[in-house]
C-alpha cells in the first residue's frame, strides 16, 4: 500500500488500488442471538496494474467463506490488525485475473455480525418500545460503524450502488435506505418474509442503514410516507405534512431531487440523534414531534442533506464540516422560502448565539484563555487522528463560522 496516496485515516481499505462499485447483501435477521447472518457479494474493479489483494474494513465479523462469483474458486483470505491503522481488516487475495487496470470481479463474503462488537446496529427489546410486543432493530452506520456489520471500504470517498434481501419474522418490517421493490415469503422458511430494496445512487458505506419492527406507514405527500410503530403514525403524519413544500422549496434552489422517494422513519425513543439522512428514508427522533410543527425545521436540515452530503460528499472525516455546513446553508433557505427571510435570520441568529454559549462555557470548563482558536484546533486534531465529533457540535460551529 502506498501511504503517499491515502486519504482517509480512518479507514485501512486499499481503496487507491480498487474499488468497489456494487454490494449485494442477502441478510438474516435473528433477534433472540442478536446477529445478522449475511452474504456480501461486492463487485469490484481494479484501479491500477498489480492489485494481488482486496482490503476492506471489518470489525467484528465472523467470515466463514469467501470466493469469486465468477469461478466459484475459494479466495484466501485473513482478518488481521495492520499496524498503525484504527480498526482490524479482511485482507483477499485476488485471482491472477485481477492483475491489470480495470479488471472486475464478484467477491462474495459468508459471514456473520458479533453482537458485542457490531456497533452499527442497535437491538431493542419489545419492552423499549411503544407497542410493547415486537424487538426492534436499527442501524446507525456514520461515521465509521459500517464495518462492524458490512466489510466494506468504510470511507466516504468511495461510492457504491447497492441491492438487498432482508429476512424478517413474518409479524415485523424492514426498511433501507434504498427503493423499496416488496416482499415475498421466504422460499424455505414459512416463519419468514423477505424484503429487497435497491440504490442506484452511489452511496459511501456512511449512508448504508436498516430498520426492523413492528412498523407502520401513511402518505404525507407525492413521494413521501411517514413510517413508524403505529401507535405514533397520525401524529407523525401531522408533525410532518410539510415536508413536500419543503422538498419543493430545496428543488428551486439546489436542482431536481434525484432519490426518487424521500420518506421519514420516527424511532424510538433510544435513537441518540436528533436525525440521521439516510438516502430515501431520514431516521428521526421521537422527541421531535412537538405536537405543533414546531422542531419540523429538523426535516428540512435532513432532506438538504440529500444534495449536500449524499450527493456530494466529504472525502474523508476531517472534512465533515463541509456537509454540515452546506446543509446548514440549504436548510436555512429553505426556511426562507417555506416561511420567510426573517425565520432564515431567526434560526442563524440562535444557532449562532447556541455556538457562542457553548464555546464560552468549553472555554470555561479548559481554563482557556483563546476559547475559539484552541478549541477549533483541538477538534481538527482529533478528526485527523481518527476521532469522530458529534453531529450538533459540528453544525453549532459552522453555523457561526457562516453566519
Ligand atoms: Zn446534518
Amino acid at each position: 500500500m502506498d501511504p503517499c496516496r491515502r486519504k482517509d485515516t480512518c479507514s485501512s481499505a486499499n481503496s487507491w488500488g480498487v474499488v468497489v462499485s456494487h454490494w449485494d447483501w442477502e441478510v438474516a435477521v435473528d433477534f433472540p442471538s442478536k446477529t445478522l447472518t449475511c452474504t456480501a457479494t461486492l463487485d469490484i474493479r481494479t484501479l491500477t496494474d498489480g492489485v494481488g489483494s482486496l482490503i476492506l474494513d471489518c470489525v467484528g465479523l465472523v467470515v466463514s467463506e469467501v470466493s469469486s462469483r465468477e469461478s466459484g474458486e475459494s479466495l484466501a483470505y485473513q482478518v488481521k490488525q495492520l499496524d498503525g491503522e484504527l480498526t482490524p481488516c479482511l485482507d483477499i487475495s485476488l485471482p491472477s485475473t485481477c492483475a491489470k487496470k480495470g479488471a472486475e470481479l464478484g467477491v462474495r463474503i459468508s459471514y456473520k455480525t458479533d453482537p458485542a462488537l457490531c456497533a452499527a446496529v442497535q437491538w431493542l427489546e419489545p419492552s423499549q418500545t411503544m407497542g410493547k410486543k415486537h424487538p426492534y432493530l436499527y442501524t446507525q452506520c456514520q461515521a465509521i460503524h459500517a464495518r462492524s456489520m458490512l466489510p466494506c471500504q468504510d470511507t466516504p470517498s468511495v461510492k457504491s450502488t447497492f441491492s438487498a434481501k432482508v429476512a424478517v419474522a413474518c409479524e415485523l418490517v424492514a426498511l433501507m435506505g434504498a427503493e423499496r421493490l416488496g416482499s415475498e415469503p421466504h422460499a424455505s422458511n414459512p416463519t419468514l418474509t423477505v424484503f429487497s430494496f435497491r440504490q442506484n445512487v452511489p452511496i459511501p458505506s456512511y449512508l448504508a442503514a436498516l430498520v426492523v419492527g413492528a412498523l407502520e406507514s401513511k402518505r404525507i405527500g407525492p413521494r413521501s410516507h411517514v413510517w413508524c410503530e403505529k401507535e405514533m403514525v397520525e401524529k407523525a403524519a401531522w408533525e410532518f405534512e410539510e415536508t413536500e413544500k419543503m422538498l419543493s422549496a430545496a428543488e428551486e434552489v439546489v436542482g431536481e431531487y434525484l432519490w426518487g422517494q424521500y420518506d421519514i422513519l420516527v424511532l424510538p425513543p433510544s435513537f441518540a440523534y436528533g436525525g440521521m439522512e439516510n438516502p430515501c428514508l431520514t431516521f428521526l427522533s421521537p422527541s421531535l414531534l412537538a405536537g405543533d410543527r414546531s422542531l419540523a425545521n429538523v426535516i428540512a436540515h435532513e432532506l438538504s442533506h440529500s444534495w449536500t452530503g449524499n450527493l456530494v460528499t466529504n472525502e474523508n472525516w476531517e472534512e465533515f464540516w463541509m456537509n454540515e455546513g452546506f446543509t446548514t446553508f440549504l436548510e436555512r433557505r429553505i426556511a426562507a422560502k417555506v416561511f420567510n427571510e426573517k425565520e432564515r435570520h431567526l434560526q442563524a441568529s440562535g444557532q449562532t448565539q447556541a455556538y457562542l454559549y457553548m464555546q464560552a462555557s468549553k472555554a470555561k470548563a479548559n481554563n482557556s484563555t483563546t476559547p475559539r482558536t484552541t478549541l477549533f484546533f483541538k477538534e481538527k486534531l482529533r478528526a485527523a487522528l481518527g476521532g469522530i465529533r458529534t453531529h450538533d457540535t459540528l453544525q453549532s460551529r459552522q453555523s457561526a463560522l457562516t453566519h
